[in-house]
């Protein structure tokens, strides 16, 4: 028996462990003074109401014999993917039913989908990134390359045509930074796609936080998008679904073979999203579900705003906060991304997220998020402007 060899290769993450043994070291010398976590990278508001009794009605059903139900298709029941269908719709983009997949959500999705392609494939990610997309590649021994994000770009970089890259991971809005591609930006990774013969794998995880109507919600409102990516969606940010679980995936048709592919790879290896957890998500995208979320989604959007206006009080530099939960800073007085860890958490007891554990080029940068609550919010950034202002 031999190991997977490239497991070595994966770097350690000590992000959110350091962040905790600090955070935990400062409370243990001063146990009278408050921690505001504006860290927390996963919803804090329930399930909306629609949800909750969709799924109390499923779970109703699979009491009783006439209306049990064991296995479902792989793909998902097809109830999910006429309303994903719809939704799409309301974007102007037509789907296929069979062009949508539902998972369990798009963590596991961004990681498999990678079944399908060779290992000698190079990919590009982003610097600053989501980590799974650079060790789901590292696990399966694929050469990775980055394209750099930075303050001159707005964290929002665009293809250089001196990079053969056969697998393109996009995240927008991103997760850390929070940037947005307009549509003119997306189409330039498209055309590049599209002329390299690449793919592009599209994280839409976010999608639900842009309220501008000119920005694009789904690759596939770009032209040329269907021959060249796969989309990522989850309900995890958008409906709290984190600890609910459940995600869809586009492959389309004009993919040529990937389509049949991811197909045979899901009904192989994957055997479904609970039924009970599918009528909750078919919920969601009900007239009704829509108007509970989009509240919850505008309490966090609030805070991001409370956050984001204070950084312009005071005069510090940051992408995101506008269609994101999240806040990408310049760390105050050219600090590190760790020396302003601590100099928050001493000065201010806020604690947030150093920029360089999502890659190089996040050192000198700090994330901030919205999902704590409106008071804590508020409060954490009246102690940024007494030290900032
Ligand atoms: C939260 C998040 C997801 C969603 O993952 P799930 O597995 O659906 O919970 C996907 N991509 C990014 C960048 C995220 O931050």
């Amino acid at each position: 028996m031999n190991l997977n060899k490239n497991y070595e290769n994966l770097e350690q993450s000590y992000l959110f462990s350091t962040i905790a043994k600090k955070v935990n070291e400062f409370v243990s010398k001063n146990p009278d003074k408050k921690i505001i976590r504006l860290g927390i990278g996963d919803v804090t508001k329930p399930l909306c109401k629609s949800v909750v009794n969709a799924m109390h009605k499923a779970v109703d059903e699979m009491s009783v014999q006439e209306s049990f139900r064991g296995y479902g298709p792989e793909q998902g029941y097809d109830f999910l993917r006429i309303s994903i269908q719809k939704y799409y719709s309301q974007k102007n983009v037509t789907l296929e039913l069979e062009e949508i997949f539902i998972s369990d959500g798009a963590k596991s999705d961004l990681g498999n989908i990678l079944d399908l392609f060779d290992k000698d494939n190079t990919v590009l990610v982003p610097d600053p990134v989501y980590p799974v997309y650079v060790d789901t590649n590292i696990m399966n021994g694929r050469k990775v390359v980055f394209a750099n994000a930075n303050s001159e770009n707005e964290f929002l970089p665009l293809p250089d045509t001196n990079i053969k890259a056969d697998i393109i991971y996009i995240c927008s809005p991103n997760n850390p930074t929070g940037a947005v591609y307009n549509k003119a930006q997306l189409k330039t990774w498209v055309d590049y796609a599209n002329s390299n013969n690449a793919i592009i794998l599209f994280d839409s995880a976010y999608e639900c936080f842009i309220s501008d109507p000119e920005l694009p919600r789904s690759i596939y409102e770009i032209e040329g998008a269907k021959t060249c990516a796969i989309e990522f969606c989850s309900l995890s940010k958008t409906a709290g679904f984190t600890g609910t679980r459940c995600g869809y995936t586009i492959v389309p048709n004009d993919l040529g073979k990937l389509n049949k592919m991811w197909l045979r790879r899901q009904t192989t290896k994957f055997n479904g999203v609970p039924y009970i957890v599918q009528r909750g998500a078919e919920a969601v995208f009900t007239e009704e579900g829509l108007k509970e979320i989009s509240e919850n989604l505008a309490y966090y959007k609030e805070n991001a705003k409370i956050i984001s206006e204070t950084m312009k009080e005071c005069g510090i530099w940051f992408v995101g906060g506008k269609h994101s939960p999240y806040i990408w800073l310049k760390c105050p007085n050219n600090m590190s991304s760790w020396e302003f860890f601590d100099y928050l958490l001493e000065n201010a007891q806020v604690v947030g997220t150093p920029g360089a554990g999502f890659g190089k080029n996040g050192e000198g940068y700090f994330r901030l998020t919205s999902f704590g609550s409106k008071e804590n919010t508020v409060e954490a950034m009246e102690r940024f402007k007494k030290l900032f202002k």
